[in-house]
C-alpha cells in the first residue's frame, strides 16, 4: 500500500452485524461489547466468545449469550469450562489453535479485542474470511501493518477501527476527497503522569500507572497511556488505516478527553467528532455502521465540562511518542521490534522488575539493538518478535533491581 490509499472505505452496502464473534470478550473492550448486544436482544446471535484465563467470566458470558463456542486460550482452564457448559449445547474448546477456529467460524461480524500480539493470528483469521472486522487491537497494525492490509486488500474485509481516536477521524475523515485531508490530529488525554516531573515519575507504581483518569482499560493498555507509548502506537495504527504518513499525523495533548480526535483540510477547517469517554460509543459505531446504534454512554454536557484544554506533548518526560515515530519512520521491521519490546517491558514493569521510566528505555535499547530487515511473510513477523523479545528481556534482567 502507498501512502494516499486506505484500508477502510466508503461502503457499498450497509453491513448490519446479525451473527457476531468476539475474541477477547472478557476483557475491557469485550465486556463493553457485551454489554451492547446484552441491550439489543434478539439484534445479534452470537457465534464465538474467546478468553485467555478469566474462565469464570467466559463461562457467565456463554450461559446468557448462548454461542455456538467458547474458547479458553490458556488450556489448564479447559476443564472447568467444558464442565460448566456439558449439555448446554455450547461447544467449547482451548488452546492457541481453537482461538483461530473461534476466528475462522462464519460470523458477520468480528470484533477484534485481544491484546497485544497474541490477537495476531486469530485477527487475520477473520480478516482472510472477508468480513467486516472491528479492531481494537491496535497492536496487530503495529506489528504488521503491512500484512494485515495486504490480507484486507485480497479477502475484501471491512477493517473498522475501534480506538477512539480513530473512530473519530473514520467519522469525519472524507475518503472520497482524501486530496483535501492537510492533517490528521490525534488527541491524548495525557495519562495519569500528565502533570508529573520526571523524578516522581521514576518511583511511581503499577498501581497508579494503570490509574487512568478519564478511561477504564486493560493493564496494558493503560501502562501504555501512562507513558504516551499508546499515542506512538496510535500514530503508527492511524498511518496505516488511514494511508497518512508519520509526518502528517499530529497529536496533541487533551485532558478532558472530549474531542477524540480530529481532521484538518486544506481550506483550513477542522473537524471533530467529540463525546464522552466510554469506549460503548466506538463500539456502537462499528457494530452498525455505516447505521448508527443507540449506546449507554454518558451524554455529552458542554456547559458542565465548561472548558476543553489542548498542550503540546512534553518530549523529555514522555519520549515514547519521538521513539515510535522514529520506528515507523525506520520501518521494515522496526515497528514489530517496538510492539514486541514494549509489551515485555510493560509486562516487566507491572510485573515490579523495572522501574517505570525503564519501560521506554527498553524499548529503544532493544530497538538499537536489533539488526534491521523488512519482515516479508508472518513467519518473518514472528521470529523478529520472538527476537524482539528475547533482547527486551534480558534488558529488563539488567535494568531490574
Ligand atoms: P484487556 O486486558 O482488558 O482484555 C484483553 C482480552 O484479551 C481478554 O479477554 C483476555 O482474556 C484476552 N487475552 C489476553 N491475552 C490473550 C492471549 N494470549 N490469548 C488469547 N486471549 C488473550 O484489554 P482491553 O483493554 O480490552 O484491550 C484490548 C485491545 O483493545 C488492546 O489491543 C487495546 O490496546 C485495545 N483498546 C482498548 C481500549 C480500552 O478502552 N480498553 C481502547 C482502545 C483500544
Ligand atoms: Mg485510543
Amino acid at each position: 500500500m502507498t501512502a494516499g490509499e486506505a484500508v477502510v472505505r466508503i461502503p457499498r452496502t450497509a453491513a448490519s452485524p446479525r451473527s457476531v464473534t468476539i475474541l477477547g470478550s472478557t476483557g475491557s473492550i469485550g465486556t463493553s461489547t457485551v454489554d451492547l448486544l446484552d441491550r439489543n436482544p434478539g439484534a445479534f446471535t452470537v457465534e464465538a466468545l474467546t478468553a485467555n484465563g478469566n474462565v469464570a467470566l467466559l463461562i457467565e458470558q456463554a450461559r446468557r449469550l448462548r454461542p455456538r463456542l467458547a474458547v479458553v486460550g490458556d488450556e489448564r482452564k479447559y476443564a472447568e469450562l467444558k464442565a460448566a457448559l456439558a449439555g448446554s449445547g455450547i461447544e467449547t474448546a482451548a488452546g492457541e489453535a481453537a482461538l483461530i477456529d473461534a476466528a475462522v467460524r462464519p460470523a458477520d461480524w468480528v470484533m477484534a479485542a485481544i491484546v497485544g500480539a497474541a490477537g495476531l493470528a486469530p485477527t487475520l483469521a477473520a480478516v482472510r474470511r472477508g468480513v467486516v472486522v472491528a479492531l481494537a487491537n491496535k497492536e496487530c497494525l503495529v506489528c504488521a501493518g503491512e500484512l494485515v492490509l495486504a490480507e484486507v486488500a485480497r479477502s475484501g474485509a471491512t477493517l473498522l477501527p475501534v480506538d477512539s481516536e480513530h473512530s473519530a477521524i473514520f467519522q469525519v475523515f472524507d475518503f472520497e476527497r482524501r486530496e483535501a485531508i492537510e492533517r490528521i490530529i490525534l488527541t491524548a488525554s495525557g495519562g495519569p503522569f500528565r502533570t508529573l516531573d520526571k523524578a516522581s515519575m521514576a518511583a511511581v507504581t503499577p498501581a497508579q500507572a494503570v490509574a487512568h483518569p478519564n478511561w477504564s482499560m486493560g493493564a496494558k493498555i493503560s501502562a501504555d497511556s501512562a507513558t504516551m507509548m499508546n499515542k506512538g502506537l496510535e500514530v503508527i495504527e492511524a498511518h496505516h488505516l488511514f494511508g497518512m504518513p508519520e509526518e502528517r499525523i499530529e497529536v496533541v495533548v487533551h485532558p478532558q478527553s472530549v474531542v477524540h480526535s480530529l481532521v484538518a483540510y486544506v481550506d483550513g477547517s477542522v473537524l471533530a467528532q467529540l463525546g464522552s469517554p466510554d469506549m460503548r460509543t466506538p463500539i456502537a459505531y462499528a457494530m452498525r455502521w455505516p447505521e448508527r446504534m443507540a449506546a449507554p454512554s454518558p451524554r455529552l454536557d458542554l456547559a458542565a465540562i465548561g472548558e476543553l484544554t489542548f498542550e503540546q506533548p512534553d518530549p523529555i518526560r514522555f519520549p515514547a511518542l519521538r521513539v515510535a515515530r522514529e520506528a515507523l519512520r525506520a520501518g521494515g521491521g522496526s515497528p514489530t521490534v517496538l510492539n514486541a519490546a514494549n509489551e515485555i517491558a510493560v509486562g516487566g514493569f507491572l510485573a515490579g522488575r523495572i522501574g517505570f521510566l525503564d519501560i521506554v528505555a527498553v524499548v529503544e535499547g532493544t530497538l538499537a539493538a536489533m539488526p534491521g530487515g523488512v519482515p516479508r511473510t508472518l513467519d518473518d513477523v514472528w521470529a523478529l518478535d520472538a527476537e524482539a523479545r528475547r533482547a527486551a528481556e534480558n534488558l529488563v534482567a539488567r535494568s531490574g533491581n
